[in-house]
Order: structure tokens, then C-alpha cells, then sequence
């Protein structure tokens, strides 16, 4: 099979904490998938955060994943080493108006929720729980954003996402979908029409981190040419956004595979914030890399991986 052939799937961890049991049931998934498929598999160092991200935990993971008996094709690509292609991006979404310099802190933010009436309550939520960004600063007269921009006040790029999706419709000729191999967390599967403005006007960068994992994700996966983005079913609604970034900015389209997710005994998803037990934890017990596959309920030979995950 010709490299242009070949399927290409990535695990992309974050290293700001440990490793737990969702991580390996992902990463081992991802692995399975491609090894069925006879594609490449590629890590990626999801680490735009510097000041949550540390070398220690990334060499931690690393050490934890290789424990596992993953094997990885090519380099490793690190995030932070390629903020000049996301940056790029950015440029380009400027370049077309898409974006625009948001300079309004939390607390603005949630006045001005508050000044609708509406109450925080009842304001609409995106699906990570956050309220939806209520539109300052969207569309200022070109005088008033010429004067804040002169204040040098710290800003976020906002991306304008009624103007985005109208225009990502009339490149693609209509509305766009995204093909879903496995499931989305209310069974979603196989075509899937974008709604993004379920997020809002979602923030593209920063000014301490020059980037958002929106925009860094959807750059990554195109210039790593992957075909096939395995990842846990949480991540299914951002899959709106990022092919809507994809169609802005003129990258290819890969098909998804979103997985289920391990929970606690309470029904939780696992959490590095919610210190959740790490893989560490039971390699610290004498626990063995097959302990881990039965306790994520994966068969210790891959070849006894079948049927949808
Ligand atoms: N870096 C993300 C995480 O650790 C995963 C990104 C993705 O797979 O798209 O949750």
C-alpha cells in the first residue's frame, strides 16, 4: 500500500496531569482501529497550555503509553513547537473577516448575560457547559476597535461564527456534514450536518496562548494527513467546529470515530482535575499493562478486538 493510501489515526494527549484509565482505553482503541486497518499511527503532544503542560508529565505519558505496549510511527509532533502554523491560520481567517478581537474579561462577560434579563440560569449553555459568549465587541465600528487596539488591552480572537458558518456554506455549496464511524454520546452516527452555533462565537487564541485547541486540533490533523480522528465521545460536539474550520480553511476532511468513555463507580467521566486513580497509581500496586486492558474491558490480543467500540 502506497503512503497516499494509507490510512493515518493519532492519539493526542494533553500532558497537564497523569494519565487514567480513559486515556488507555483511547489510546489502545485508536491503536486497535488502526492496526485493523493496516494504518499508520502517529502521537501528538497536545501541550498549547504552557503553564498547565509540564516536560515531567509528557515524559510520564510517554513512559505510560510505551508500559502499555503502544507502539507509535514517525516523530512525535508537539504542539508548542508549531504555534507558527496556527498562527497562520489565524491569518487566514483574518484575512477573510471571520474573526474579530473580543477584549471582554469573565466578569463582563456574565454582566452582560446578567443585563439581558435573562438570568445565567436560563442563558443558553454550549455542550462543555460554558455560557454562550453573548456578542460583545462582535461588530464594532472599525473607529472603536482602532482605539481599543491602541489601549493594548490583552484581547482574545473570537471567531464570528453566524458570518463563519454562512460563508463555510457557500464555499462548500451547501450545508456541510462530517461522516461519523462510531458514536456520538446520543447515538449519533454515520453523516452528521454541523451545527456549530451551538458553540458560539468560540475564542481561536489568546494572547498567553497563542492558539485554542479548536483551532490547533483541526491545523494538526490536516498537516499530519489524518484520515481516520479516533477520541472519546465527549469530544463529539467539538467535531462541529472543527469541520467548519476545516472548510474555511481549506483543508481536507477526515471521517471520525468517537468512542465511549470509562466512567467512575458513581457514573463519572474520569478526570485528570478530578485526580481520578492514575495509570501510575496501579503500576505503583503491581498491577501489569493486561490488568489494565480487563479493567477497560479490552481483550489482551488485539486480533479479539471486533465489532464497534
Ligand atoms: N488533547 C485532547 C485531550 O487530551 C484530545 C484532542 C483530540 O483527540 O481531538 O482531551
Amino acid at each position: 500500500m502506497s503512503r497516499e493510501q494509507q490510512e493515518v489515526l493519532r492519539f493526542a494527549p494533553s500532558p497537564n496531569g497523569r494519565l487514567h484509565l480513559g486515556h488507555a482505553f483511547s489510546a489502545l482503541t485508536g491503536e486497535r482501529l488502526a492496526r485493523a486497518r493496516g494504518a499508520r499511527y502517529l502521537l501528538r503532544i497536545e501541550d498549547i497550555d504552557r503553564g498547565r503542560c509540564r516536560p515531567d508529565l509528557e515524559r510520564e505519558l510517554i513512559g505510560d503509553l510505551a508500559w502499555l505496549g503502544i507502539e507509535w510511527d514517525g516523530e512525535i509532533r508537539r504542539q508548542s513547537e508549531h504555534f507558527g502554523d496556527y498562527e497562520r491560520a489565524l491569518q487566514r481567517l483574518r484575512a477573510q473577516n471571520l474573526v474579530y478581537p473580543c477584549f471582554a474579561t469573565r466578569g463582563e462577560i456574565l454582566d452582560a448575560i446578567a443585563e439581558t434579563g435573562i438570568g445565567l440560569e436560563r442563558w443558553p449553555r454550549d455542550p462543555d457547559g460554558a455560557p454562550v459568549y453573548p456578542g460583545l465587541y462582535r461588530g464594532l465600528p472599525a473607529r472603536q476597535l482602532k482605539a481599543l487596539l491602541l489601549e493594548e488591552r490583552s484581547f482574545a480572537w473570537r471567531l464570528d461564527m453566524a458570518k463563519a458558518k454562512a460563508e463555510a456554506e457557500r464555499i462548500a455549496g451547501g450545508p456541510i456534514c462530517f461522516a461519523e464511524e462510531g458514536q456520538g454520546p446520543a447515538g449519533e452516527t454515520g453523516e452528521q450536518t454541523i451545527k456549530p452555533e451551538l458553540f458560539g462565537d468560540v475564542v481561536l487564541a489568546r494572547k498567553d496562548v497563542p492558539t485554542s485547541y479548536h483551532l490547533a486540533v483541526t491545523v494538526d490533523d490536516a498537516l499530519q494527513g489524518v484520515t481516520l480522528v479516533t477520541r472519546g465521545r465527549d469530544l463529539f460536539p467539538a467535531t462541529h467546529v472543527h469541520r467548519l474550520l476545516q472548510v474555511l480553511l481549506g483543508l481536507p476532511a477526515p471521517r471520525y470515530h468517537h468512542h465511549g468513555l470509562i466512567r467512575d463507580a458513581e457514573g463519572r467521566k474520569l478526570s485528570k482535575s478530578m485526580t481520578s486513580k492514575s495509570l501510575r497509581d496501579y503500576r505503583d500496586e503491581g498491577m501489569g499493562p493486561d490488568d489494565i486492558k480487563r479493567l477497560i474491558g479490552l481483550p489482551p490480543e488485539p486480533a479479539a478486538a471486533s465489532g464497534r467500540i
